[in-house]
C-alpha cells in the first residue's frame, strides 16, 4: 500500500497537561492513525483523524476471541529540543511479528513507520519536554469482523494513539521486591508468549494481583511445564549478571523479543561484557545468590528502560540482591540508553529516527 496518508485536523484541541502532572496512560493527543483492511482490498485508507471513539459491532471478532495485537514505543524531546522515536523499525517489525502469530494481515512495513513518524510529527506540541518524561505510542490491530465463527477474521484496524507520559523514576532509580511465581504461568512453549498480545496480559493479572495483594511489585514467570526456568519479570525481559556474566533467556519459545532487551544486550557487546542468551534456572539464581556471586538483576522494557531488581522471594525465602539498592552495571545500562533517547549521549547504532 503506497497511499497517500489523508489528514482529517481535529476542530478543536485539548488542553495539555503540565509536564509535572503527567501520569501513564491517561490523557491522550488530539489525533490518531488509522487504517482498515478488507480480505479484498488489503489495507486501505490510511489517514490521521481526530481522536475519538471507534465505532465497534458488539460481534466484533476481537471482543469474543482476543485477536489483536499491540506494540509500545516511545518519542523524546532531546536536549536539543528536537523529537526522536526510539528504534521505531525494530518495533515495527515486531509488530508484523506479532501480527502473523495472530493470524492478522500484517502492515507494509514501510507505511507503518510513516504512520508512526507522520503522527508524531503533527502532534510533536505534545511531546513532553522534562527529562525523563515521554510521548507513548501505541500502534494497536484488532479484528473488527462481525462473525462469531471460530476462524480467523475478514476485516482489521490498525490504529495508533499517542500518550504524554511523566517520568517512570522522578526520584531516580527504585529497586522492586519481586515475587517467583510458583501457581501460575505466563507463557507456555509454541503458545503466544513470543506475541505482543493482549490475551499474555489478560493470563498474567491474577498473579500480579496476588503479588501486588503480599506487598510485591510484580512476579518472576517461570518457565510453564517444569516451573523451573526463568522467563520474564511481570511485563519485563529479565536479566541476571552472575560473576561478571550477564545471562537472560533466549527469544524462540515464551520470550517476547523486547526492543530494550536487545539494546542493552548490543551495548554490553560493545562495553566487551560477556553476555549469554541461556536458559537459566530459578535454582542456579539461588545458588549464585547463596555463593555471593549474584550481582544483578534487573528488568527491561520500554516503559522504564531498565527496572532494578532489589529483592526476589522464592519459597518463603528472600534473596536482598546488592543490598536492595541499583547495582552499577544496571545503572551504567539506564543511564547509556536514557542518553541516546534523549541525544546527551552520541547514537552509534542509529537507534534513534529524527520527527
Ligand atoms: C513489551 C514487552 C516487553 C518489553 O519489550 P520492549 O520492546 O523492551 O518494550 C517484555 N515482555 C513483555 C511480555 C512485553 O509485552
Amino acid at each position: 500500500m503506497t497511499d497517500a496518508i489523508r489528514v482529517v485536523k481535529a476542530a478543536t484541541h485539548k488542553p495539555k497537561p503540565q509536564d509535572s502532572e503527567l501520569t501513564f496512560g491517561t490523557v491522550f493527543t488530539d489525533h490518531m492513525f488509522v487504517a482498515d483492511f478488507q480480505e479484498e482490498k488489503g489495507w486501505y485508507d490510511p489517514r490521521v483523524e481526530p481522536y475519538a471513539p471507534i465505532p465497534l459491532d458488539p460481534a466484533a471478532a476481537v471482543l469474543h476471541y482476543a485477536q489483536a495485537i499491540f506494540d509500545g514505543l516511545k518519542a523524546f524531546r532531546g536536549v536539543d529540543g528536537k523529537v526522536r522515536l526510539f528504534r521505531p523499525q525494530k518495533h515495527v517489525e515486531r509488530m508484523n511479528n506479532s501480527a502473523v502469530r495472530m493470524c492478522i494481515p500484517p502492515l507494509d512495513p514501510e507505511l507503518a513507520l510513516r504512520s508512526l513518524v507522520t503522527l508524531v510529527g503533527l502532534e510533536r506540541d505534545w511531546v513532553p519536554k522534562a527529562l525523563g518524561t515521554s510521548l507513548y505510542i501505541r500502534p494497536t490491530i484488532i479484528a473488527n469482523e462481525a462473525f462469531l465463527g471460530v476462524r480467523p477474521a475478514r476485516s482489521y484496524i490498525y490504529f495508533v494513539i499517542l500518550s504524554p507520559v511523566g517520568a517512570y523514576y522522578p526520584e531516580g532509580m527504585a529497586p522492586v521486591k519481586i515475587r517467583v511465581e510458583e501457581r501460575y504461568v505466563r507463557a507456555v512453549d509454541g503458545g503466544l508468549g513470543g506475541a505482543k498480545t493482549g490475551a499474555n496480559y489478560a493470563a498474567s493479572l491474577m498473579a500480579g494481583e496476588e503479588a501486588k495483594h503480599e506487598g510485591f511489585t510484580q512476579v518472576l514467570w517461570l518457565d510453564g511445564v517444569q516451573r523451573k526456568y526463568i522467563d520474564e519479570v511481570g511485563t519485563m525481559n529479565i536479566m541476571v549478571k552472575i560473576g561478571g556474566e550477564v545471562i537472560t533467556p533466549p527469544l524462540g519459545g515464551t520470550i517476547l523479543p523486547g526492543v530494550t532487551r536487545d539494546s542493552v544486550l548490543t551495548l554490553l557487546k560493545d562495553w566487551g561484557i560477556k553476555a549469554t542468551e541461556r536458559q537459566i534456572s530459578i535454582d542456579e539464581v539461588v545458588a549464585a545468590h547463596k555463593a555471593g556471586t549474584l550481582e544483578e538483576v534487573f528488568g527491561t522494557g520500554t516503559a522504564a528502560v531498565i527496572s532494578p531488581v532489589g529483592e526476589l522471594a522464592y519459597k518463603g525465602q528472600r534473596m536482598v540482591i546488592n543490598g536492595g539498592r541499583t547495582a552499577p552495571l544496571t545503572q551504567k545500562l539506564y543511564d547509556a540508553i536514557v542518553g541516546i533517547q534523549y541525544a546527551k549521549a552520541p547514537d552509534p547504532h542509529h537507534w534513534t529516527v529524527e520527527v
